[in-house]
């Protein structure tokens, strides 16, 4: 059977949001068209960016799934593409740590990534979350599990249950990371490798400290809510449960 490239798909799910897949392995493609399918979430899929790119333009879509390594173009320079005309959430997918390091480190414009492999759970928690922090008309209805944060990605700004928050560079560019991968650990080094511009000249004490001062920050607006979990001998991550 020929697989279904760029239409929508005909049991489609009318109000829902459709996200478009753009994944060049078959494999992987039906997993995430599945996972979504399963969620009430809409799919197209494209195996090549162009042909993505030309989807895009159709209209209809909310959100990307974007894979890093496709066949005609490499997915940054897609992101960057699409960027120039939409601020559409996209979701990148990464094989490597080192697509990862610069997914998060670099203001290639993507809203999240997810690495593979992944399970399909994943999946669709982190494009549920995404839809409902970039709400469109045609966004998920469904709030349970959202985090309470907003990150104004062309002002630099982050707000915590709705006040906007006073950070040093180094507290924003911490929480960011943390955010954009709730319930992810990330040690103090990696923490300054994906942060600070010459992390090879500060101490990873350093981390500790500015951590105190942003959970202090992030108290002052909630003193219920622990925000930044600590793991002992492993590092830091943002609550997964809100
Ligand atoms: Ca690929």
């Amino acid at each position: 059977m020929k697989k279904r490239t760029g239409r929508i798909n005909p049991m489609e799910k009318r109000d829902a949001p459709t996200v478009l897949v753009i994944e060049d392995e078959p494999a992987i493609a039906d997993t995430i068209t599945y996972a979504l399918e399963t969620e009430g979430i809409n799919s197209v899929r494209t195996a090549t960016g162009r042909e993505g790119l030309d989807r895009l333009s159709g209209g209809g879509i909310s959100l990307v799934i974007l894979d890093i390594g496709l066949p005609d173009v490499d997915g940054f320079a897609l992101c960057r593409e699409i960027r120039r005309s939409s601020d559409i959430p996209i979701i990148f997918l990464t094989a490597r740590s080192e697509e990862i390091d610069r997914v998060v480190g670099l203001e290639i414009g993507g809203d999240d990534y997810i690495v593979k492999p992944f399970s399909p759970r994943e999946l669709t928690a982190r494009v549920k979350a995404v839809l409902r922090r970039r709400p469109g008309p045609s966004a998920a209805p469904s709030r349970s599990g959202s985090i309470p944060f907003q990150v104004d990605e062309e002002r630099l700004r982050i707000s915590y249950f709705g006040t906007p928050l006073e950070l040093s560079r180094y507290e924003l560019g911490i929480l960011r990371v943390l955010i954009a991968a709730p319930g992810r650990v990330y040690s103090r080094r990696k923490l300054m490798e994906l942060v600070w511009e010459e992390p090879e000249c500060s101490w990873e004490r350093t981390v500790d400290s500015h951590i105190k001062s942003l959970r202090r920050k992030l108290r002052e607006v909630n003193p219920d809510r622990e925000a930044i979990r600590t793991h002992r001998g492993l590092g830091y991550s943002l609550a997964e449960e809100w």
